[in-house]
């Protein structure tokens, strides 16, 4: 065989080797490998998200946002679903304003394909939200019947220089809502007294009816399972910190 012969034989084979590696790792990952049981709607903090990536955030909402619809135990279930703008736009003038980049507020689309890529497409085993409109579109409507902001109002729970339990807080939402939720907290950082609140989620059966984040009696999570960030609250006092608003 000519030398430039055999070499496009083994171009052409190492193509078809990897054509076959590619397609089974894109079947793996949508395998029900991933199969999951629980969907976080978290919730998040702007202030505290701000503080979290000590990124000059301009006036972050000062109301909760969505940081996602998470299904558990699940990450990047399909590779080869891309995001795509287009299928929401629709949905744009809520998904601004109740699921905005708040580290990014001038772009928000890279959040929203991280959000789908990492966990939209695992939540993609489940029928109603089976596809990108779905799972954004049941995101939105899940946040608006929890209606987070309003309760939190009117349980007297409100961004102060004051502490809070987290007991209270925990419990106070348990009795709006029925279910056990999980909030999260920056733990302290140098020079500071108390850990910083940041996220609350409360969480969905696969068919969409709310259920206990965790059950009594579960272990809490190890320190650190969610990076170097974010932790489940510890019981004891914590802040919420009002927004301070930047001089125009
Ligand atoms: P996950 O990757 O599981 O969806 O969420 C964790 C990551 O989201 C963290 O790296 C955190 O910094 C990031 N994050 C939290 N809130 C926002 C936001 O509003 N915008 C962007 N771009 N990232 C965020």
């Amino acid at each position: 065989m000519k030398p430039a012969a055999a070499h496009s034989l083994l171009l052409r084979s190492l193509c078809l080797a990897l054509c076959c590696l590619g397609g089974a790792r894109a079947s793996w990952r949508s395998s029900g490998n991933h199969e999951w049981k629980k969907l976080i709607m978290v919730h998040h903090w702007p202030v505290t998200v701000c503080k979290e990536v000590e990124h000059d955030c301009r006036d972050p909402p000062d109301y909760w946002t969505i940081h996602g619809l998470w299904p558990d135990k699940a990450e990047e279930c399909n590779g080869s679903w891309p995001f795509n703008l287009e299928e929401i736009k629709d949905l744009l003038p809520k998904m601004k304003m109740y699921w905005p980049d708040v580290i990014h507020p001038l772009n928000h689309s890279h959040f929203w394909k991280h959000e789908w890529e990492k966990h939209g497409t695992c939540a993609a085993q489940v029928d109603t939200l089976n596809s990108e409109k779905k799972y954004f579109g049941r995101s939105l409507d899940l946040y608006q019947q929890l209606e987070l902001n309003s309760m939190l109002q009117k349980l007297g729970i409100k961004p102060s220089i004051n502490y809070y339990q987290i007991s209270d807080i925990k419990d106070a939402l348990a009795s709006i809502y029925g279910v056990i939720p999980k909030v999260q907290c920056l733990p302290p950082k140098q020079g500071e007294e108390v850990q910083t609140i940041g996220q609350i989620e409360l969480c969905f059966t696969k068919e969409l009816q709310l259920r206990n984040c965790t059950e009594p009696g579960e272990p809490r999570e190890p320190r650190g399972a969610w990076g170097p960030g974010l932790e489940v609250c510890e019981d004891g006092p914590a802040f919420y910190p009002p927004p301070q608003r930047t001089a125009h």
